[in-house]
Formats: C-alpha cells, sequence, structure tokens
C-alpha cells in the first residue's frame, strides 16, 4: 500500500501536533510503528526535512546530538542546561512581537522563528558552587 508523499507527511505532521511535547524522529517512527502509516526511519527523517522546508515543522537539536521537532505554530522556546542536557520550556515566546523593520527584510516574508537559551540549570549550578562567591 502506497502512501503519497504529502499524505505521509502529513500523518507526520499531525502526530507532532496531537502530541504534547517535542518528538524525536526515532519517537514519530515508534508511534506509527504497527499502523496503517507505519514508514522506515530514513523515511521519517526524508519528510521531517521537507516539513521544514515548508515551513511546517521547527527542529531543534539537544546537546546529545538528538534532534527534536514540533510543529512551527507552537511558539514554543527552551532553556537548555549544557552540563546536565535537562531542557525546560518557558512559559511564553520572548520575541512574539518582536518587529523586524521592513529595510532589514528586503523583501522577506519570515515564516518562523527558532530561539533557543544555553547555560546552566538551578541544580548545575549549585553544584559547581557559583552561590558562594
Ligand atoms: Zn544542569
Ligand atoms: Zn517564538
Amino acid at each position: 500500500m502506497a502512501i503519497p508523499a504529502n499524505a505521509r507527511q502529513e500523518l507526520l505532521l499531525a502526530e507532532l501536533r496531537s502530541a504534547g511535547c517535542e518528538l524525536s524522529g526515532q519517537d514519530l517512527h515508534a508511534r506509527l510503528r504497527g499502523g496503517p502509516a507505519a514508514m522506515g526511519l530514513a523515511t521519517v527523517y526524508r519528510h521531517l526535512r521537507q516539513l521544514q522546508q515548508r515551513a511546517l515543522v521547527r527542529c531543534r537539536h539537544l546537546p546529545s546530538g538528538e534532534a527534536l521537532f514540533a510543529p512551527t505554530e507552537r511558539d514554543e522556546h527552551h532553556l537548555t542546561c549544557v552540563d546536565c542536557g535537562q531542557t525546560m520550556a518557558l512559559p511564553h515566546c520572548p520575541v512574539h512581537d518582536l518587529h523586524l523593520p521592513d529595510h532589514a527584510l528586503n523583501g522577506f516574508q519570515p515564516l518562523y522563528h527558532t530561539l533557543e537559551f544555553f547555560g546552566l540549570c538551578g541544580h548545575c549550578r549549585h553544584r559547581h558552587g557559583d552561590d558562594d562567591t
């Protein structure tokens, strides 16, 4: 049973939208496995790349190298600890109302953005003894 490429991408997008959190390619592969939309891992990644090119899906990389995917309409950003790798969602998008001046855009139409913060979480700061200064 051959599912057209676009339909596969819609299925992946629907899966990302229904998940409350970001998913890796592996997660998506596992969620679809055994169902009518099952596809190989390489196919999952190929369609995820195409969804990114269509500005429907955004991707971020954890310090471990793992790539996590989310629908672009979910305007969510994260704080990631460079030490323990723990990652935490920000309650609001800090640049949601950011206005890019026309002269800077030069005809470019922004569709979505990514934004990430890297640093040390509270736990790791304590462990490093940053507090006893
Ligand atoms: Zn940490
Ligand atoms: Zn944002």
